[in-house]
């Protein structure tokens, strides 16, 4: 259980919307279930990187394309999420999403979004992310 799970709303905006993070991704970073599908395994890495948990990124990451470790930029906060379209079947899936950030503050502060359309595949019974590209509209 993440501090604070049962009454913060997930990261990810939450599935169904405004889920607690308890209810959402909430079990799916701590490694007590595998996410379902390609949605709610998209929602749990974002999920990750916006509490700062770059385990359940790389364990995610299929072993073909991951890299030999994942380091997150704490400077950078990760402020919403948008899921955008998702398509597929059982071996792969496909969600295009848009992610907005922001680091340092003040008038020196930055933010911006990030926008990819991610492929995911199931191996053994579990989804993992395989790579990504930009959205191409
Ligand atoms: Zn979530």
């Amino acid at each position: 259980m993440i501090p604070g799970g049962a009454t913060q709303s997930c990261p990810c905006g939450g599935l169904p919307a405004g889920a607690t993070l308890a209810t959402c991704c909430g079990p799916f970073v701590t490694r007590e279930t595998w996410p379902p599908t390609p949605e709610t395994l998209m929602r749990s890495r974002y999920t990750a990187y916006a509490v700062g948990n770059p385990d359940h990124v790389f364990r995610t990451w299929h072993p073909e394309t991951r890299p030999a470790e994942v380091d997150l930029d704490s400077s950078v906060e990760w402020i919403g999420l948008r899921v955008v379209e998702v398509s597929g079947d059982d071996v792969e899936g496909v969600v295009e999403f848009t992610a907005r950030w922001r680091s340092g503050a003040g008038s020196a502060g930055q933010s911006g979004a990030m926008s990819e359309r991610s492929t995911f595949v199931r191996r053994a019974g579990r989804w993992f992310y395989r790579d990504g590209v930009a959205p191409s509209d």
